[in-house]
């Protein structure tokens, strides 16, 4: 995406080129413990890093295809539309945000008090992500499977360079979430899901919101039927197994299992249908009930001011290897 300019200067051509743009609720992101029930400015350019089969936004992906129909908006338009819809957060996503770096970057510049979200597949150099991370206040990482062969066959890319941009944001203490599309056939064995579930709980914490969603057919996967609903609730299920305190599911329509629960007492303490959102067994971002702080983000101090704090729980760090027994309370009333 980077072109030469005369002089020989490098310019990134997607720069600024905006394919689509949306007011969005922040669950749609998915973001579930950050900022509940808030909105945000949704916006996406063309083109991306990788090429996954399976890409449910291909038609903006697909560079040729996004550029045709992309329309010139500098960060200054952008933060003052931002501002117009009476938003505070601008979230990156649709397409690969990592390709927008210099326009995520000056776009961040021009309000520092503008929220910035990055909806990502996570592939970047290191130190590029570092920058970003310093810049963004949360992030949602897709993890599309759990098996470099899925990675390399379905997507063109690798796995472990996704999980280390895992490790980076965590450590950099981004909020972070991570969503897993589960597709029939090709990354729903439990053994592999439980695999991944296992990984977020002993390398990062089990405060990690995980989010597994249903596929839908699309792009070169129009032979793949939807993901049957109960693979998809069974997927929640192993990740409360492997001691997760946050996993939710996505594309389902269904009441509790898009719920949060208080991992202490058990109760729920945000309550979801769709994109309704009933927060109120919430103060702050304690259970009402039992006082537990669930470390829920729902309102930000100046950009950066939290470095190293630990996604979605400022009050609570799960060391790496130091994995959390799970609570059997708390796995039946969230059942239940
Ligand atoms: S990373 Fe996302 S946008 Fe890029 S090809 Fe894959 S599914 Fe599509």
């Amino acid at each position: 995406m980077a072109r030469r300019a005369e002089g020989g200067t490098l310019f990134a051509s997607s720069y600024g080129k905006v394919t689509s743009m949306c007011v969005d609720p922040m669950e749609k992101k998915p973001l579930y413990n950050y900022m509940p029930g808030k909105r945000c400015l949704s916006i996406g350019g063309a083109g991306c890093n990788m090429r996954c089969l399976h890409c449910q936004n291909f038609a903006i992906s697909s560079i040729p295809t996004g550029r045709r129909r992309s329309t010139y908006v500098s960060p200054e338009d952008l933060v003052a539309h931002c501002r117009r819809e009476g938003l505070g957060v601008i979230a990156f996503t649709y397409n690969e945000p990592m390709i927008w770096y210099e326009y995520i970057r000056d776009v961040a510049a021009v309000d520092p008090d503008i929220r910035i979200v990055l909806v990502t597949n996570g592939l970047a150099c290191e130190a590029l992500l570092r920058d970003l991370c310093h810049i963004a206040d949360a992030m949602n990482i897709d993890v599309k499977g759990f098996t470099e062969e899925f990675y390399t066959r379905e997507c063109g890319a690798h796995l472990r360079d996704v999980l280390d941009s895992v490790r980076i944001v965590f450590s950099e203490g981004v909020h972070l979430e991570l969503t897993y599309l589960v597709i029939p056939g090709l990354n729903d064995s439990e053994d592999e899901v439980r695999a991944f579930c296992s990984w977020v709980a002993s390398e990062l914490s089990s405060d990690v919101p995980v989010h597994f969603t249903r596929f839908h057919p699309d792009y070169k996967l129009t032979d793949v039927p939807w993901t049957p609903v109960e693979t998809v609730l069974r997927c929640r299920e192993i990740g409360i197994e492997e001691g997760l305190n946050f996993v939710y599911v996505g594309n389902i329509i269904a009441e509790g299992p898009g719920d949060t629960f208080c991992p202490r007492c058990g109760r729920p303490v945000i309550r979801r249908f769709g994109f309704s959102v009933d927060a109120s067994e919430l103060d702050g971002s304690r259970c009402s009930n039992c006082g537990f702080d669930l470390g829920i983000v729902r309102r930000r101090g100046p950009r950066g001011s939290a470095p190293g704090r630990v996604p979605g729980t400022s009050v609570r760090r799960t060391a790496p290897g130091a994995r959390r027994v799970p609570s059997r309370s708390r796995h039946s009333a969230i059942r239940g």
